[in-house]
């Protein structure tokens, strides 16, 4: 019977026999299958899936060495590009839509020898905290099915969540990888802003999206991001910088004492659920007991942080869909139309959902003539507060804690009627990408009604090597 536990032991048992890729796929179909009910793909690529899996066995039986990735069953959440795939971000509007490229992403996975095992569900254009949003219907949380998996990613959490897969790529522009593994109970990671490249990444405001990563344990993580991330000639915001052996250092220096620090607002605001606090609050209790250095912080910024991200997300929303008119591809309006603004029109509005339409409107208000300078250009000021105080934070301190998500995840439904509730969720997230600092969420505890929660880790800029090593540290202490 096929079993796994990381990355590293799956491939030791590719090379000693005791499995084999062909296993791993049909072992991963049969789970899909069974979990139909949890909608977390909107395509499984059997067929494909199991011829990959046959060449890549017959390979390492011939002796080819394996690539890092050898045989990795890995899912893509529906907003990244696999060419001659598919491609919706869980919308009515791309219909009918094939890439016709591979993101960079996808194409070091298959260099390395990943095989891609399907498209997964999402909220609509990666907008959304709970994957209410979907064209496609609600993912459901695999622990407890009357509670959302969290969003956007959610399709792609619920998938490693439920063991559909080993890992999963997500997007996270304010919380979509690290707010859906938190609520599902594994490793989600975020990295600075352009270590990843953001080419053959549907967009949904370009200057916070990133590519993340979902997998069962830290280490899977960090292979996985030293294989995707790097530059790139298509995406001139990718960082030039080394990319370091993040899977080789991670337990390199396990007694390191770090300096921690996290914000009074954080653990004092009225929204954060008292079993959240509470957990964390003994948690930075067991961190100064193992001697490092854990203190509080004040960041009066908090409360602003979750308007900024809405006012600056939707502005780049508004124009990076307006590309989708209906014309060169997607779903097109089939009514009578009276002119060319009236087909738009028709399109935009029967292709959109209701929360990208929202968004749209939100962020073309803000952006109009009149308000600019009200609400985007005072957007802009605050972020550029929070990247200052951010960078005055780590000169002093190694990584910033917190909880990833004020509640625990929340029953389907539930939030679904009340927009700003739902925006709160973002809370402690939306914070890493205005300030384009990387972010990784490590399940450690659980409510007493067995849902699970954990803490987000961050460090500065560019330093995913000690912040993934500080994650882990705090595994192995819990
Ligand atoms: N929940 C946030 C939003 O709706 C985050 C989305 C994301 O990271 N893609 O904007």
């Amino acid at each position: 019977m096929f079993s796994y536990t990381t990355i590293k032991d799956y491939k030791e048992k590719l090379l000693n026999g005791q499995t084999t890729c062909v296993e791993a796929v049909s072992f991963y179909v049969a789970l899909i299958k069974q979990n139909a009910h949890l909608n977390a793909f909107l395509e499984v690529y059997e067929d494909e899936a199991l011829q990959r899996a046959a060449f890549l066995d017959s390979q390492r039986k011939a002796g080819v060495p394996m690539g890092k990735m050898h045989g990795v069953i890995t899912g893509l959440k529906d907003v990244i590009c696999y060419k001659g795939h598919k491609l919706s971000a869980s919308s009515k509007i791309l219909e009918g839509f094939i890439s016709i490229y591979n993101a960079t992403a996808t194409q070091k996975l298959l260099d390395e020898g990943a095989i891609i095992i399907g498209r997964q569900n999402c909220d609509e254009f990666a907008m959304g905290s709970s994957n209410e949003n979907s064209a496609f219907g609600n993912v459901l949380n695999a622990r407890d099915n009357s509670r959302v998996p969290g969003g956007s990613s959610g399709g792609s959490a619920v998938s490693v969540q439920a063991a559909l897969c080993m890992i999963s790529l997500g997007s996270d522009t304010g919380g979509s990888v690290r707010q859906p593994a938190d609520f599902c109970g594994i490793v989600g990671l975020k990295p600075t802003y352009g270590r990843i490249s953001r080419y053959g990444l549907i967009a949904y405001a370009s200057s916070f999206d990133q590519i993340g990563i979902f997998g069962n344990n830290i280490e899977d993580v960090a292979l996985t991001l030293e294989v995707i991330a790097g530059p790139d000639e298509f995406d001139s915001t990718a960082l030039t910088s080394p990319v370091p052996q993040y899977s080789a250092i991670i337990n390199s220096n396990p007694s390191k004492k770090y300096r921690v620090a996290y914000f009074k607002e954080t653990l004092e605001h009225p929204g954060l659920d008292p079993e959240i606090a509470q957990a964390t609050r003994k948690f930075i209790q067991t961190l100064i007991n193992e001697g490092h250095t854990v203190e509080q912080v004040d960041f009066e910024l908090l409360e602003y942080v979750v308007p900024a991200y809405y006012v600056l997300t939707t502005a780049e929303a508004s124009s990076n869909l307006s590309r989708y008119d209906g014309i060169k591809y997607g779903y097109a309006a089939k009514d009578k139309v009276v002119d060319l603004t009236d087909f738009y029109k028709k399109t935009r509005s029967q292709g959109f959902g209701k929360e990208v339409k929202r968004r749209i409107l939100l962020g073309t208000f803000v952006l109009s003539a009149g308000y600019y300078d009200a609400y985007f250009t005072k957007a802009q000021q605050v972020r550029t507060m929070l990247v200052n105080r951010t960078n005055t934070i780590f000169s002093q301190y190694d990584a910033i804690i917190s909880p990833t998500v004020p509640s625990p995840a929340f029953k389907l439904g539930e939030k679904s009627n009340d927009p700003i509730e739902m925006f709160l969720a973002d809370i402690y997230t939306v914070f890493a990408n205005l300030a384009g600092i990387p972010g990784i969420s490590v399940p450690l505890f659980k409510t007493h009604y067995g849902m699970n929660f954990g803490i987000q880790v961050m460090s500065s800029k560019g330093n995913e090597e000690m912040m993934l090593q500080i994650a882990e540290s705090f595994v192995q202490l819990s």
